[in-house]
């Protein structure tokens, strides 16, 4: 296997951190995983930026579309970014929507910091590191290796607050596994569409649905350009809540609808006052598997790339 080159973008998250006397996890000075650039049993060399340093909950849209950027920019054979956890999911599947990339992409980052006892920092960047030097890894989409384990951009999201498995693929699991010689993959996800992302700055909020739940936070958002309910099963919301949803959708503002289960789909089921069978016929969305998070950003990656008349397409 010839010689790879590899752009390593490192952006801030507990991967870059150090545990303090008292307990407390803070960047402190150089960041730490920025000076490893020699993976062993990876022939490699390595193009090392940090184009920002930030704890994930700071990430931005904004900051999405500098990486997007970079990696564009770049002619690497493989792209590997290190990223706090709480978003990491987040900037992956934004990338995943806006980039058909021709080589691996492949997020990764830690759950304890540098110094902390069982540091999963390097194991996983090797891990990551290995993943995107290998031809498998291609036609993958964005990828994100977290303990070993491979997950797709769609599916993957953060269950445990502080273990080191935490994360896992919502439906399906993982795409593949990385072994000592290299990323074993069990399956390959499917193809899918990609957006052309002008600009960022769409105001769509993600409601959770719970008992109760009345018209008045939703009469609030009037002005949004957008809004995703994290409905109860497979995507109903209470009577009250109904009524003010289809109020929204009628003035000109999507709602999409995504589960508040763990896992399962979303389909217009229930025909009742609130059911999801109900909100489709009164034009609400439906975003399949996804989580709010991302159905979020699928919303606001279709609205950017002038897609607004089209979501029942791509909300099928
Ligand atoms: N709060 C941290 C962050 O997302 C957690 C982590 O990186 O694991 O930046």
């Amino acid at each position: 296997m010839s010689k790879k080159h590899i752009l390593l973008l490192h952006t801030g998250g507990t991967i870059s951190m150090k545990e303090n006397a008292t307990g407390s996890v803070t960047p402190d000075g150089a960041n730490p995983i920025a000076e490893v650039v020699h993976i062993p049993g990876v022939d490699a060399s390595y193009t090392v930026k940090e184009p920002f340093q930030l704890p994930s909950p700071h990430i931005t849209l904004e900051n999405m579309l500098v990486l997007k950027q970079e990696i564009e920019a770049s002619n690497a054979d493989g792209v590997v970014i290190t990223h706090g956890t709480d978003t990491m999911e987040e900037t992956a599947y934004f990338l995943h929507l806006t980039l058909n990339p021709s080589v691996p992409v492949v997020l990764t980052g830690a759950m304890r910091s540098s110094n902390e006892a069982g540091a999963d920092g390097i194991p996983n960047l090797t891990a990551a590191v290995k993943t995107a030097a290998s031809h498998e890894s291609q036609g993958k989409g964005v990828l994100v290796v977290m303990n070993e384990r491979i997950h797709s951009a769609e599916f993957v999201t953060k269950t445990n607050t502080g273990n080191l498995d935490s994360f896992q693929s919502r439906n399906g699991g993982p795409i593949g596994t990385v072994l000592k010689t290299g990323p074993h993959f069990f399956t390959t996800p499917l193809h899918k569409e990609t957006f052309e992302v002008v600009r960022v700055d769409y105001h769509v909020p993600i409601l959770k649905a719970y008992a109760g739940m009345d018209a008045f936070f939703i009469k609030q958002l009037s002005s949004c350009d957008g809004l995703v309910i994290e409905a109860m099963g497979q995507g109903n919301v209470p009577p009250e809540a109904a009524n003010a949803l289809i109020s929204l959708i009628e003035s000109g503002s999507p709602v999409v609808i995504v589960s508040r289960c763990e896992s399962g789909m979303v389909q217009p089921v229930y025909a009742y006052e609130g059911g999801g069978a109900a909100l489709k016929k009164a034009g609400a969305f439906f975003a399949g598997g996804l989580s709010g998070q991302k159905a979020r950003l699928k919303l606001i990656a279709a609205l950017s790339a002038g897609h607004g008349k089209q979501l029942n397409r791509i909300f099928s």
